[in-house]
């Protein structure tokens, strides 16, 4: 068995048995893992109250082939998310994004940039800045990151620009825009105001940091979130447990 070292984000934590802890990490190295904490509920056990829900922690692990659980050896709490004391709605995005990890991963697929990002945005998340724009940050960069970023400007149908309309129509299995040539014979197309697409390609456009500076205007943030909330159901193939809690994002 091969001993390894990273950093990883704690996605997910079950408890096991009296004194042990099942949990799903996102690491830097090694993508999703499942691993065995033993000894992990106890009170001085050898974790120190490291594998919290959301914590950024580096950990030692020991991989097991095949389908078995990897046996965790080692987890130093390098930073809590400490948001959930005063803000609800930073703690519930927080969440989401530990989901969109868990759901668009595979079990030891490694995507380093990915977890870079979502390493950002919680931190991000558990400062003052706005939740909704680093929300659709995220999940704009993920998509892209993982091969599925929809197309914004062109039909992708035909490849043309599609503009000029107040109403566009968005093919959630198509995977992006639509022109009305297109369109017809299309299933499940979503109407959405021009501006909501035009909001979606300023985030996917942003280099950086840039993304700080855009904002969603808020006559178009719930139909924004039903779209999105739509596209994401249908790329994972089942609705999001945290969608019905981003309605709800006041910034
Ligand atoms: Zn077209």
């Amino acid at each position: 068995m091969a001993s390894e070292k990273t950093q990883a984000i704690v996605l997910r934590v079950v408890e096991f048995s009296e004194t042990s802890l099942v949990v799903t990490l996102f690491t830097e190295h090694f993508g999703k893992i499942g691993a065995l904490a033993k000894g992990a509920r106890r009170p001085k056990g050898p974790f120190e109250g490291a594998l919290d829900l959301l914590a950024l922690v580096r950990i030692v692990f020991l991989r097991k082939s095949s389908d078995a659980l990897d046996l965790l050896t080692e987890a130093k709490l390098q930073r809590r998310f400490r948001s959930s004391q005063r803000d609800l709605s930073r703690l519930y995005a927080a969440y989401y994004v530990a989901e969109l990890l868990s759901e668009l991963t595979d079990n030891g697929d490694p995507h380093p940039e990915l977890f870079a990002l979502a390493d950002e945005t919680l931190l991000a998340l558990d400062g003052g800045g706005p939740v909704a724009a680093a929300i659709l940050r995220f999940e704009l960069a993920a998509l892209r990151l993982l091969g599925h970023a929809p197309s914004l400007a062109e039909c992708v149908g035909c490849g043309r620009p599609v503009e000029g309309q107040t109403r566009v129509a968005f093919g959630l299995t198509a995977g992006g825009v639509l022109c009305p040539d297109c369109r017809p014979g299309q299933r499940q197309v979503a109407s959405v105001s021009s501006e909501v697409i035009a909001t979606l390609r300023r985030f996917a456009a942003a280099q950086d940091d840039d993304w700080r500076d855009l904002t969603i205007v808020e006559r178009i943030r719930g139909e924004l979130r039903g779209l999105w909330n739509n596209y994401l159901a249908h790329l994972v193939g089942r609705k999001l447990r945290m969608h019905e809690f981003l309605g709800s994002l006041a910034h």
